[in-house]
């Protein structure tokens, strides 16, 4: 049996499904759980929707939204475990042993590097999102698409893309767009409440991000530290989107800004451009990604970190 039929059969035959997805939810992520879980629900099925905290709220305009973690801890009677837009298992962290708790598990993703951890397995790297994927799931095992059901898979599409900027914006991302219009999404609103909806401690972070934006040798790097982030009265989720706009300066194909957490470790969130593939850097320190955006985290000093992956960084680009 193909794939696909695989997992359109398990959609079918089963009647609970809970839906993971990984830890520093993104666009794709939330809205890959919510789509597929929308439709789920209107086909009669009980849907739990189990996101490692934080949950962004920023997407908090998505249908559903406010079902996430909701009665999480009851999953004892759900028999399939779902976990999307996630390379592997450690993603969720703790949540790691409900997930493997199912009898029947799946993994619907987009990463290359997935590793293939569950009863089925749909993994397709050339898809633009794990949304898209999603899409072609439910066309393929008719299942219910409503307009509140498309704009949870196209705010996974425009934000895994870029707006449709990346290199995995491709022939078929579009196409997956036009196909999401047709059943009802709506991109300016989706855009709108992605895009423009900053917070006033987002947009100082931002700035301060910037001021300290240094540009070598086609790497550009920057880093706040948990002081900024309390200084202005910020959460974590307040970081998000600043490494969008330093990339943005010209010449750079290595874009990198370090955030320190709450546990005092680094978090690295890396972009690439032109051939710069920032997957291979993440992945030396624990992480992963994509080759155009991927992110690790590091436990040490922030100047340690610093100076680690650039000299990474360096190294590569000699070979
Ligand atoms: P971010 O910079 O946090 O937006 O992360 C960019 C992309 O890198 C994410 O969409 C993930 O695919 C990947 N990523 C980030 N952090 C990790 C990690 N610790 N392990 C594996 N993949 C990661
Ligand atoms: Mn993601
Ligand atoms: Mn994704």
């Amino acid at each position: 049996m193909k794939k696909i039929d695989e997992v359109c059969k398990i959609l079918i035959d089963y009647k609970s499904f809970a839906l993971f997805t990984h830890i520093n939810a993104d666009g794709d992520a939330i809205g890959s759980i919510l789509g597929l879980g929308m439709s789920l629900e209107i086909a009669g099925k009980k849907v739990k929707y189990v996101v490692p905290e934080p949950v962004p709220v920023k997407f908090n305009f998505l249908k559903n939204f406010q079902l996430i973690n909701k009665d999480a801890e009851k999953l004892s009677n759900i028999e399939v475990g779902i976990l999307l837009d996630a390379a592997d298992t450690n993603r969720i962290d703790e949540l790691r042993s409900h997930l493997e708790g199912f009898g029947v598990t799946v993994n619907i993703d987009h990463h290359l590097t997935n590793g293939h951890f569950a009863t089925v397995n749909f993994v397709d790297g050339n898809a633009p999102s794990t949304t898209a994927i999603v899409l072609e799931i439910l066309e393929h095992a008719h299942l219910p698409i409503n307009a509140d059901i498309s704009n949870a898979l196209f705010a996974g599409l425009l934000t895994d893309t870029g707006s449709f900027h990346y290199p995995n914006a491709n022939r078929d991302a579009f196409l997956y767009g036009a196909k999401l219009l047709d059943y009802g999404a709506d991109p300016a609103f989706i855009a709108n409440k992605i895009f423009e909806m900053d917070t006033m401690p987002h947009q100082k972070l931002l700035g301060l991000a910037l001021l300290r934006m240094e540009v070598t040798d086609r790497i550009a790097y920057s880093y706040i530290m948990r002081k900024d982030i309390e200084e202005f009265n910020a959460s974590d989720e307040d970081t998000e989107g600043i490494i969008d706009v330093m990339r943005k300066i010209r010449d750079a194909e290595y874009i990198v800004l370090f955030k320190e957490t709450r546990k005092r470790e680094v978090r690295v969130s890396l972009r690439g451009k032109n051939s710069a593939d920032v997957r291979i850097i993440a992945e030396q320190f624990g992480g992963g990604g994509h080759r155009a955006a991927a992110g690790c985290t590091i436990g040490e000093q922030m100047q340690e970190a610093i100076n680690e992956v650039l000299s990474l960084i360096k190294e590569i680009r000699k070979e």
